[in-house]
């Protein structure tokens, strides 16, 4: 099923939902525990799961086995990353039709970041220099079978001061057949609502999902946020300083945090939280249990059914 169709439906009725990234792992004994994982929070009743794609294609492989057990064996509907440059044209064509055997009917489609010293005009195949293309190739070869995300910039791709010159390639996505728009993390909410109202005001009218990402731990946190040039207000930086030896009170300030952004985005209206998991699952339970979302999880037990069935990964 495509996710637009239950995103529509939930916005319909303005009913909270939310979904999860995970990406492959590097070990087998990572895939297991991710497996795992997928199964126990199945049960937190994601309205649809994400799985990455390692840059230029180099996990397609393990991305479409995970895309492909949350769908078939888990019952998750599955929306699988991909990305175009720098990646062969038979792998991407290859996935795609890959896909759409193993059931998988919703794809996200990005350009992917350029290798150091690379520009677009050195994409590995010239027809695919932005996610642009992509969107526009999947509509031609498969036309509405895909359910099509794209990725949005509340901070601007590589840097603020293109937030303006963005939104108008964001709408270029949207008008070649993207049917909604998945966030990069941020974690100043009036930024992000000023965003989606510059999105709305230049036509962009379809779904945008934010993009959370609880704090794990201070080091990862400082260097996401430094590499994706996210916008960190003062504050958390304050309220990190005293705490950011102590692995435990980051997270726990992580979740408070979380909570007290969908609190305010909820009542901006916003229905859909999109969560950046990094595999890791309490967090984000707690999240939806302290927003009410989900009734008290005391135990979250693995599916018996929900195994892991395969050593694909090279
Ligand atoms: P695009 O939309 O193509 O934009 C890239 C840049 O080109 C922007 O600066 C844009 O302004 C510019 N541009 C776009 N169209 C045009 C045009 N027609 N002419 C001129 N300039 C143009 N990376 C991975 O490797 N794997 C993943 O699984 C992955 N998942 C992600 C999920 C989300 C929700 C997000 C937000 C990002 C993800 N990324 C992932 C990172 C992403 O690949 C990079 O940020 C990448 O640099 C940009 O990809 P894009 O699809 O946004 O590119």
């Amino acid at each position: 099923m495509k996710i637009i169709d239950k995103i529509l439906k939930r916005e319909e009725e303005g009913a909270p939902y939310w979904s999860f990234e995970y990406f492959p792992p590097k070990t087998q004994q990572g895939l297991v525990n991710l497996y795992d994982r997928i199964g126990r929070m199945y049960n937190l009743g994601p309205l649809f799961i994400d799985v990455t794609w390692r840059w230029g294609g180099k996990s397609s492989d393990l991305t479409l086995e995970i895309c492909s057990m949350g769908q078939s064996v888990y019952g998750l509907e599955t929306n699988m990353h991909m990305t175009c440059t720098n990646t062969s044209f038979d792998l991407i064509k290859n996935a795609l039709a890959e896909a759409k055997e193993n059931g998988i009917q919703n794809i996200l489609a990005l350009r992917g970041d350029l290798p150091r010293g690379v520009n677009e005009e050195d994409a590995t195949d010239a027809q695919f220099r932005y996610a642009v293309d992509l969107v526009k190739y999947t509509r031609r070869e498969y036309g509405d079978f895909f359910c099509i995300s794209v990725a949005g910039y509340p901070e601007g791709c590589a840097s603020p001061d293109d937030v303006e010159k963005d939104i108008l390639y964001l709408k270029e996505k949207v008008d070649a057949g993207a049917d909604l728009v998945i966030t990069q993390l941020f974690y100043d909410v009036d930024l992000y609502l000023d965003w989606v109202a510059r999105c709305r005001k230049a036509g962009i009218s379809v779904p945008i999902l934010p993009g959370i990402m609880p704090i794990q731990n201070y080091n990862g946190f400082k260097r996401m946020t430094e590499l994706c040039k996210i916008r960190v207000p003062q504050e958390v930086w304050d309220s990190l300083e005293d705490i950011k030896e102590d692995d435990q009170a980051v997270k726990n300030y992580g979740i408070e945090l979380a909570v007290k952004m969908i609190r305010e985005l909820r009542d901006s209206g916003v229905n859909g939280f999109h969560f950046y998991t990094l595999n890791l699952e309490r967090s984000t339970q707690m999240i939806l249990e302290k927003m009410n979302f989900i009734p008290k999880v005391d135990e979250i037990r693995p599916l018996p059914w929900a195994q892991p069935i395969s050593d694909k990964r090279a």
